[in-house]
């Protein structure tokens, strides 16, 4: 997908936002959600979106959005911080697929770091256990 393709409604997010698709959800007000990444690079892995910016990046975001968007990272990895004691977390955020990008809603990663385990691969292995998304999702909304 190029840095110039159209928003498809149909994506996973757009669908995760309608409540079509389940999520393990951190944190939702009218007009951002973050929710656990279902195939985490690690331990608290989460991802923030606004819901109303129907956007594939980060070239098409209305300035305000983002600023809101940027400001709910700010929130959500605060608490990753303070629920997961983590030793460091990596905000990431891709713009089309050479770069990464595999799903064509705009959406920042907050993953978090520890010191004694490696990071997963991107957008790769098998989904990871809904309940320990569960645990793990409490323990950070907890933080918030
Ligand atoms: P990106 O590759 O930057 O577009 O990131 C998309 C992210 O969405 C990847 O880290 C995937 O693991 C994650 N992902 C894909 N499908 C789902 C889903 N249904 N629920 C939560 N996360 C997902």
């Amino acid at each position: 997908m190029s840095l110039e393709a159209q928003y498809d409604p149909e994506n996973i997010f757009a669908k995760i936002i309608r409540d079509e698709i389940p999520s393990v959800k951190i944190h939702e007000t009218d007009a951002i959600l973050a929710f656990m990444d279902v195939f985490p690079q690690s331990e608290g892995h989460c991802l923030v979106i606004h819901k109303q910016a129907m956007v594939t990046n980060l070239f098409d975001v209305d300035d305000n959005d983002l600023a809101a968007l940027t400001v709910a990272v700010k929130k959500v990895a605060r608490a990753v911080r303070d629920g997961l004691a983590p030793d460091g977390i990596r905000v990431a955020q891709f713009n089309g697929a050479p770069a990464g990008q595999t799903v064509y809603h705009l959406h920042f990663h907050i993953i978090p770091v520890y010191e004694e385990r490696n990071l997963g691969a991107h957008a790769s292995g098998g989904p990871a256990d809904t309940e320990q998304l569960e645990k793990t999702a409490t323990k950070i909304r907890a933080a918030l």
